[in-house]
C-alpha cells in the first residue's frame, strides 16, 4: 500500500542519484526519527545505520545540545552574510577551531554550503592563486578515474565516475585522470607495494605528458569512499609525495568523508601524513545536523591569495551561515570533550577492523579491507579468479536489499559492499552489525546458489 506521503512523493519528488520512475513503483522508504546509530521508518522498522547517513553523521543521531545550540543561534542571529565587510561568532569561532585541528601549516578557513561547492572553490582559488604567482598557464588538475569529489559541474569533472560524465558531456576542460590504486581490480600479478608505486607513476606520467609549466594541482581523497572504500597499498602515498615534490604541482587532499574523526585521527592527511595544500571539507564538520562545507587552506596559499590577491571574486550565500556553523562548532567540541576519536582510534575502530576480517572467509567474499571507521569487501563467485557473482554487478542491489530487510544499513558499490558507521558506534552494536552483515552474505549466496 502506498502511504500519503510516498504518494506525494511518487507525484512531485525527483530524488538525487535515484531512477525515479523505479522508485514509484517500490515507492520510497519514509525515515521517520533517528537515535544513536539507528533510523526508523513510518512501519516500525529499526535499521543500523552503518553508512552514517551518507558518511556524515560521526556523532549518532539525536544529540540535543546540537538541536540546542542551533535553536539559541536561530533566535539571536539565524542568517548574516559574510559578503558586506562583517562576520560573526560562529564563523570566526568555527574557523579558528578547525585550524586548531588541522595540519599545522593550515591556519585558514573558507565556508561553503556542501562539499561539491568545496571543490568548485578549490578549482577557482588554484587558478587564482597561480595567475597571482605569474604562472596562468598552470590551469590543469589532475585528479583519478573512480574518484568522488561531488555533483556540481566541477564536482563531477573532477571526480573519475564514467556513470556520471555520460551525463551532460562532463568533464569539463582542463581535467584529466589517472590511474586509481584499486587493488582488488587492477593489481593482477603485482604485489600489493609494487601495485601502489605503479598506480602513483600515472601521476608522474600526466604530468610529464602535459607538461609541468600546464599542471596546476593533483586532487584525491586519501581513500577512495564513494568509489568503494578504496584504501591504498602503504607505497601509494609515499611515492605521490615523491613526485609532488619534484614538480610545482598543489596537493588537494578531499576529507570530505575522511574528515573529522573517520581514519581515528582528526584528518586523514595526519593519518597518513600528507602535507596537502588544500582541503575540502563538509559531511562529519556537522555530522550532517545542517549542511555546511568549507575548504581548509594551507599557509602558502593563503599568503598568496590574501597578500597580493585583492578582491577574491567567490563566495555563496550561505557561505559561514551562523546557525550552521555554530553546530559544527559545537558537534566538533563534542566529538573532543567525549575523546570520541580517541576512542575510533584506540578501540572502537581496531575492533571493527578485527570482525570485518572474519568476512573474508566466507565463501562469496574475495577480499575485505578497512581502516578506522570505513570497511569494504568484494563479492565474488571465485575467490581465486575474482569472478563476479552475476552481470552489470546485480549481486551488490540483492546484499543490500537482504541487508536492509534484516536492519543493517550496508551500500552496495557495484561488486564492492561498504559502511561507513558512526564514530560513536559501541563494540555490542558492532557485534550487531557483524551478525546481519553475516545474514546477508549468506543470504546472497544462497539466493545464487553457492551456498
Ligand atoms: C560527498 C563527497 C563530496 C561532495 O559533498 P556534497 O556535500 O555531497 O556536495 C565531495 N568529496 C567527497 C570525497 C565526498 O565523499
Amino acid at each position: 500500500m502506498t502511504s500519503k506521503i510516498q504518494a506525494l512523493d511518487n507525484k512531485h519528488h525527483i530524488h538525487p542519484f535515484s531512477d525515479s520512475k523505479e522508485l514509484h513503483e517500490i515507492n520510497p522508504r519514509e525515515i521517520t526519527h533517528a537515535e544513536g546509530v539507528y533510523i526508523y521508518d513510518d512501519k516500525g522498522n529499526k535499521l543500523l545505520d552503518a553508512m552514517a547517513g551518507l558518511w556524515c553523521v560521526n556523532i549518532g543521531y539525536g544529540r540535543q545540545e546540537l538541536v540546542d545550540v542551533a535553536t539559541k543561534q536561530m533566535s539571536a542571529l539565524p542568517y548574516y552574510n559574510l559578503f558586506f565587510k562583517t562576520t560573526h561568532a560562529p564563523a570566526a569561532k568555527l574557523a579558528a577551531k578547525i585550524a586548531s585541528l588541522a595540519p599545522s601549516h593550515m591556519n585558514k578557513v573558507f565556508f561553503t554550503g556542501s562539499g561539491s561547492e568545496a571543490n568548485d572553490t578549490v578549482f577557482r582559488m588554484v587558478r587564482r592563486y597561480w595567475d597571482l604567482k605569474d604562472k596562468p598557464t598552470k590551469k590543469q588538475f589532475i585528479s583519478r578515474e573512480n574518484a568522488y569529489h561531488g555533483s556540481t559541474v566541477v564536482g563531477a569533472s573532477l571526480g573519475g565516475m564514467g556513470y556520471m560524465h555520460e551525463q551532460g558531456d562532463l568533464p569539463i576542460a582542463g581535467i584529466s585522470h589517472v590511474e586509481q590504486p584499486y587493488f582488488f581490480k587492477d593489481g593482477g600479478d603485482l604485489t600489493q607495494e609494487a601495485f601502489g608505486i605503479k598506480a602513483a607513476q600515472s601521476l608522474e606520467a600526466k604530468i610529464l605528458e602535459l607538461g609541468e609549466d600546464n599542471v596546476a594541482a593533483f586532487i584525491a581523497e586519501p581513500f577512495q569512499g564513494a568509489g568503494g572504500v578504496i584504501i591504498p597499498p602503504t607505497s601509494y602515498w609515499p611515492e605521490i609525495k615523491r613526485i609532488l615534490a619534484k614538480y610545482d604541482i598543489l596537493l588537494v587532499v578531499d576529507e570530505v568523508i575522511s574528515g573529522f574523526g573517520r581514519t581515528g585521527e582528526w584528518f586523514a592527511s595526519q593519518y597518513y601524513d600528507l602535507e596537502p595544500d588544500l582541503m575540502p571539507i563538509a559531511k562529519g564538520l556537522s555530522s550532517g545536523y545542517l549542511p555546511i562545507g568549507g575548504v581548509i587552506v594551507g599557509d602558502k596559499v593563503a599568503e598568496t591569495l590574501i597578500d597580493k590577491g585583492g578582491d577574491f571574486n567567490h563566495g555563496f550565500t550561505y557561505s559561514g551561515h551562523p546557525v550552521a556553523a555554530a553546530v559544527a562548532l559545537k558537534n566538533i567540541e563534542l566529538l573532543e570533550s567525549e575523546g570520541i576519536v580517541e576512542r575510533v582510534k584506540n578501540e572502537t575502530a581496531p575492533y571493527l577492523q578485527k570482525r570485518w576480517k572474519e568476512l573474508a572467509a566466507h565463501p562469496i567474499v574475495g577480499e575485505t579491507r578497512g581502516l578506522g571507521m570505513v570497511a569494504g569487501l568484494e563479492l565474488v563467485r571465485d575467490k581465486d579468479t575474482h569472478e563476479r557473482i552475476a552481470p552489470n554487478s546485480k549481486a551488490g542491489g540483492i546484499c543490500r536489499d537482504f541487508s536492509m530487510a534484516n536492519g543493517l544499513i550496508m551500500r552496495p558499490c557495484g561488486d564492492t559492499m561498504i559502511i561507513s558507521p558512526p564514530l560513536v558506534i559501541t563494540k555490542a552494536e558492532v557485534d550487531e552489525l557483524m551478525e546481519k552483515a553475516l545474514k546477508a552474505l549468506d543470504e546472497t549466496a544462497k539466493h545464487y546458489n553457492l551456498m
